[in-house]
């Protein structure tokens, strides 16, 4: 079954490079040519809509950008065609960057209708630009030459159509399989998490929709040479609609859906067009309707798209594991034992009339294990959001090793040290373990987009896992990194955050609940790990529920109450309280 995963891509790749060389009729080169062209725009999509769960419908806008520059420095300009490529991505790119600057760093759906915007506003400038010919566009674009040779628009072009489309696929799915990869992956599920892990979501969005336009201008350039001549009809907002189309249709979480879309809707389209108005008796674009009801059945039985039963037939392998050996990565300095750690002083958080945390302060020396407890609703979560920036504060002081971090974002507060996990488990449900774990070693790696499309990230990468393999082996794990994470019980889970967390080398590790929902035997283990972190001078911030886990484990106690500290002190003085004993008697039963 592997043999199959292994050659499937070299296989696809080697006919459709060859396939011109094949007696195949012109008309299904030509066809092929299309979809060529329409997968390269639809892998963008891939990566945007099915990975990042962003949606663009203006992508026909950038192809367009892409195949008017093409022609008009090749029919107004003479110039070198490599110039024009060159030139159409620069602004397609540009164009993406204003795009994504303004919209991605608001949340909802700015960005759909800013690509729509744009989409019509490109639309109506090549339109009505005396100098892009309005209508009736650029004609007389000639055909490419390399190296003295003709590619013509049938058999020769088709060549470099589908080694655009089969290296961005590569592209494509070596990027999905490294650090900011990963990163791109993460944005689907919330900010929170990716954020906590250092990683700007915000740059990750702006990358893929970049990716994207880049994907899309390529094939626009490939267009105009293809064609011969550029309009603005196939630069529309249907055309984009339809290249969603396709993604959905095609499988849009997938690289190779893409193709299987792109290849479903052109050969469809065609069919339709000639079928249609016959069974009707009169000539329209009905194929529309028909992809419509398509699109309704396919997203009912198949909301994965059509590649979902391709998939079937190829099995998923497990990573190989090549990284024994592979070196440490960087580390942090440790604070000394007893350092002054963190200082958390008189924080504050209203929402609305509710104040959540009312006016807490405590410390946190290099090296302990301090408890924070409290009835349902103290405010403990809530604290913890304002000490790693997940939520900002209404009054009050954050410090961390002397230094103020009050109100910076959770990634530069990651960044000097501290990490956590979520009382609600927050990872990436696709990924596997050892991914998700991974995850938490992205500060500590440094491979950006164009090394990781390129596969120079590798040495990286192979210290990246065999440090999350370690961090899982520390807690008891190794055997399950293969596992999708979904597919695991809320215990393991959350020892999986344990895990993310403590492979950003953490010198201050803030947990929430980490025994909710573990058996005993699980706890016991657990208890053993955050022993074991004390014994290395890890410092620790403990949320818990379960009053035994804390008392045998905690240097210090805080205890909180409808928002305040009720008391600190150690495990023996808090026990002995008749205040936090009424705290909790008066609250939990
Ligand atoms: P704990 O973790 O101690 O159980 P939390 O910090 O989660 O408590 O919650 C403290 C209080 O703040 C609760 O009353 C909760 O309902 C409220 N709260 C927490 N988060 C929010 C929020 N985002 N918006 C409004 N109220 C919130
Ligand atoms: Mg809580």
């Amino acid at each position: 079954m592997n043999t199959i995963r292994k050659l499937a891509f070299p296989a696809f790749a080697l006919l459709m490079l060859a396939l011109p060389a094949l007696p195949v009729p012109d008309f299904w080169i030509t066809q092929s040519n299309y979809i060529g062209l329409y997968a390269l725009v639809s892998l963008g999509l891939v990566l945007l809509t099915g990975v990042a769960g962003l949606t663009s419908f203006g992508q026909a806008a950038f192809v367009g950008v892409g195949a008017y520059t093409a022609a008009f420095l090749a029919v107004k300009l003479s110039a070198s065609p490599w110039l024009a490529l060159l030139l159409g991505i620069g602004l397609a790119a540009g164009a993406a960057i204003v795009l994504g600057a303004i919209t991605l760093r608001m949340s909802g759906h700015y960005l759909p209708l800013a690509t729509i915007a744009w989409g019509l506003a490109l639309n109506y400038t090549m339109a009505n630009m005396e100098w892009l010919g309005k209508y009736d566009g650029i004609l007389g674009i000639p055909t490419l030459k390399i190296l003295g040779h003709d590619l013509g628009t049938g058999r020769g072009l088709h060549v470099l159509i589908w080694l655009f489309a089969l290296l961005a696929a590569l592209a494509c799915v070596h990027l999905l399989d490294s650090r900011p990869g990963r990163a791109i992956r993460s944005l689907k599920n919330g900010a929170t998490m990716a954020e906590a892990m250092g990683i700007s979501t915000f740059r990750a969005k702006l990358t893929v929709f970049v990716i994207a336009a880049i994907l899309a201008a390529i094939s626009g350039w490939l267009f105009a040479f293809f064609q011969r001549t550029v309009s603005p009809s196939p630069f529309s907002i249907a055309k984009g609609i339809e290249y969603l189309f396709m993604v959905v249709l095609g499988g849009v979480g997938h690289v190779w859906g893409a193709f299987l879309g792109a290849g479903v809707v052109k050969l469809l389209e065609d069919q339709l067009q000639v079928l249609l108005p016959r069974l009707i008796g009169t000539s329209g674009s009905f194929e529309t309707i028909v992809f419509g009801v398509i699109l309704v059945v396919v997203l009912k039985y198949a909301p994965e798209g059509l590649w979902s039963f391709v998939a079937r037939w190829i099995p998923r392998a497990d990573r190989v594991r090549d990284w024994e050996g592979a070196p440490p990565l960087p580390a942090r300095d440790k604070p000394a034992a007893g350092e002054l750690l963190l200082q958390v002083q008189a924080v504050r958080k209203e929402f609305g009339g509710l104040v959540a945390v009312n006016d807490v302060s405590f410390e946190l020396r290099a090296g302990e294990i301090v408890g924070l407890i409290g009835p349902n609703g103290a405010g403990k979560s809530t604290t913890f959001n304002l000490i790693t920036g997940v939520l900002g504060l209404t009054s009050g002081q954050v410090r961390y090793r002397g230094e103020d971090i009050t109100g910076m974002p959770s990634r530069a507060i990651a960044r000097r040290g501290i990490s956590r996990t979520f009382q609600h488990v927050k990872m990436i449900p696709e990924m596997t373990v050892l991914e998700n774990v991974a995850l938490g070693g992205y500060l500590r790696g440094s491979s950006g987009t164009v090394k990781a499309m390129l596969r120079l990230d590798r040495a990286e990468e192979r210290g990246l896992f065999a440090e999350a393999e370690r961090q899982l082996a520390r807690i008891g794990m190794a055997d399950r990194m293969h596992e999708m994470a979904g597919n695991l019980a809320l215990g393991p889970q959350r020892l999986m955050e344990i895990a993310r967390a403590l492979c950003t080398d953490p010198a201050l590790l803030l947990l929430d609940e980490p025994a909710a929902g573990l058996r005993h035997k699980e706890k016991q283990a657990l208890g053993k790990v955050l022993r074991l972190l004390k014994g290395e001078g890890m410092s620790l911030l403990l949320v818990e529920h379960d009053m035994d886990f804390v008392m045998g484990l905690t240097d210090r106690i805080v205890v909180m109450e409808f928002g305040t500290r009720l008391m600190e002190g150690t495990p023996a003085e808090v026990q002995a309280s008749p205040a936090v004993r009424a705290a909790y008697l008066g609250t939990e039963h």
